[in-house]
């Protein structure tokens, strides 16, 4: 609680501990300038606590299923039992680690932290849950977003993402609704953890949209195939349907669909997707209003349409990834505090480029993108070569995995510079990191590479066959 008239007034006044809002307020700090941020709910907000970090942990206990079948081809016999208590509860320690180490983060930085919510009262005013009035030159949004629950009768009674990590017991019949990565991801998950799961679409395109066509069903066929099916672990299947209402019976969740079918289960997930995350931010009281979509506008600057209050992150509706809270972050800080470096020579975080931004879906297996699909690539160029390999990883050479992974790669024939990169497959999102910097390169280049053998990442310097060419009628 601050007690002095100096203590209350900053520099920068950052609402929302997240990757963005935990990133700016230590960069600015660093630069010299008094800094303070409230977090109403966890330190690192939703990557930390309910998002990457958790997910991925949840990723790794669900690749075990998978493991555990296959070392019986390689000599291993294993009895296998899964703990869903071990997991969820070494998941939480290992989430309280790192929040301790955002709260050292932020106080060895010098940054005044705010454990409660705050709400904007002015242009240069904030009013802490607390009471306190805090004035700043500078206010930066970082609240994130949240899970949107679908326009069905009785959605309350779905779990969002973050109930997923805080478990009482591991479901045994779970319907997931949305088909976009997180309720993918979520669904591959709990099947391998055990669960019967049952995702649900609108329609056959409404899985990963936005991804290329040709990867997601390669993924599909996988998730669906008797490899998944025959798994010790639980099934995963697919439907094409819409859901009139959800009603709630004791423990049993009744999804009934508008043909008329019942599903019936002990879980239903919401991961119909996300919106901003600025219910009692205070924004009437400065005059923004969210666009169309919900989220916040804001200018080059990363500006809203009120003076002095700026916003970052989640909440203002660019790609929805922790990096890119980060990199808007520092690009925020540097184009604000860094005065000695004028905008136009702050070549160290250029604009970002949503094309080379490389994306994953933490599915088992894992997808990892960059740059165009086909389809995007088709109507940019007027001609491109599709390059592709699809094999068994080597190590199912003694497994009955059936599993293959598929590359892709995409060139405009005119220039030979290499435009986007699909993978799906084990390890596809270590690979994509290594080759978000290959976008633009040329593919004879790619082709002088020396490959390294024997390994699946190999396959992407040794695409050497005659590819498939898509021109512009
Ligand atoms: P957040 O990290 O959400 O932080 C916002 C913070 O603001 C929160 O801590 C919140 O409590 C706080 N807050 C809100 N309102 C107030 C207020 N009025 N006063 C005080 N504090 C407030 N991204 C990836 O890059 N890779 C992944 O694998 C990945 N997986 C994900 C999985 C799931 C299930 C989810 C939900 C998200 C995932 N993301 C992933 C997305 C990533 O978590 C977000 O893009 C990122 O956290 C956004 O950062 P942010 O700073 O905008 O907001």
């Amino acid at each position: 609680m601050p007690k002095t008239e100096a203590e209350t007034h900053f520099d920068l006044f950052v609402i929302g501990a997240g990757s963005g809002g935990v990133r700016a307020a230590r960069k600015a700090s660093a630069l010299g300038k008094k800094t303070a941020i409230a977090e109403q709910r966890f330190l690192g907000g939703t990557c930390v606590n309910v998002g990457c970090v958790p997910k991925k942990l949840f990723s790794y206990a669900a690749e075990f299923s998978k493991l555990f079948q296959d070392a019986k081809s390689f000599g291993w016999q294993v009895e296998a039992r899964f703990d869903w208590n071990i997991l969820r509860d070494n998941k939480t320690k290992e989430i309280e680690r790192l929040n301790n180490i955002y709260q050292q983060l932020l106080d060895s930085a010098n940054v005044t932290l705010f454990s409660e919510t705050a709400k904007l009262i002015g242009n240069n005013k904030i009013q802490l849950a607390s009471g306190a009035i805090i004035t700043a030159d500078k206010i930066l949004l970082a609240t994130g977003g949240k899970a949107l629950l679908p326009e069905i009768a009785g959605s309350q009674h779905c779990l969002l993402s973050d109930d997923l990590f805080y478990l009482p017991a591991l479901p045994k019949k779970m319907l997931v609704i949305g088909g976009g990565y997180i309720g993918t991801e979520f669904a591959s998950i709990f099947s391998l953890l055990g669960v019967q799961v049952t995702q649900i679409l609108r329609e056959e395109k409404s899985f990963l949209r936005g991804f290329d066509t040709e990867i997601i069903e390669h993924l599909r066929q996988i998730l669906v195939s008797s490899d998944a099916q025959t798994a010790e672990m639980g099934k995963f299947q697919q439907i094409y349907a819409q859901i009139a209402r959800i009603e709630k019976n004791n423990d049993t969740l009744n999804v009934t669909l508008k043909d008329g079918t019942i599903w019936q289960g002990d879980a239903v997930l919401s991961a119909v997707g996300r919106g901003a995350n600025i219910i009692d931010l205070g924004l009437e009281n400065v005059g923004i209003t969210p666009n169309a979509k919900g989220f916040l506008s804001v200018d080059d600057t990363f500006q809203t349409s009120a003076p002095h209050i700026y916003a970052i992150g989640d909440m203002i509706g660019t790609t929805a990834l922790t990096p890119i809270a980060i990199r808007q972050a520092m690009i925020f800080v540097q184009q604000q505090f860094t005065d000695a470096v004028p905008i136009q020579q702050a070549h160290l975080f250029p604009a970002i480029d949503e094309v080379k931004i490389p994306k994953a879906v933490f599915s088992l297996p894992p997808i990892g993108v960059v740059g165009l699909t086909q389809a995007q690539a088709a109507a940019q160029y007027a001609t491109i070569r599709i390059y592709r390999s699809q094999f068994r990883a080597m190590k199912h050479s003694l497994t009955n995995r059936a599993e293959k992974i598929l590359m892709k790669l995409i060139v405009n024939d005119q220039d030979d510079c290499i435009v986007g990169c699909h993978i799906v497959g084990s390890d596809a999102a270590e690979m994509i990191q290594l080759v978000a910097p290959l976008m633009g390169m040329r593919k004879t280049e790619l082709d002088n590479v020396i490959p390294l053998h024997p390994t699946s990442a190999e396959e992407l310097v040794t695409l050497h066959g005659t590819p498939e060419i898509i021109s512009a009628s």
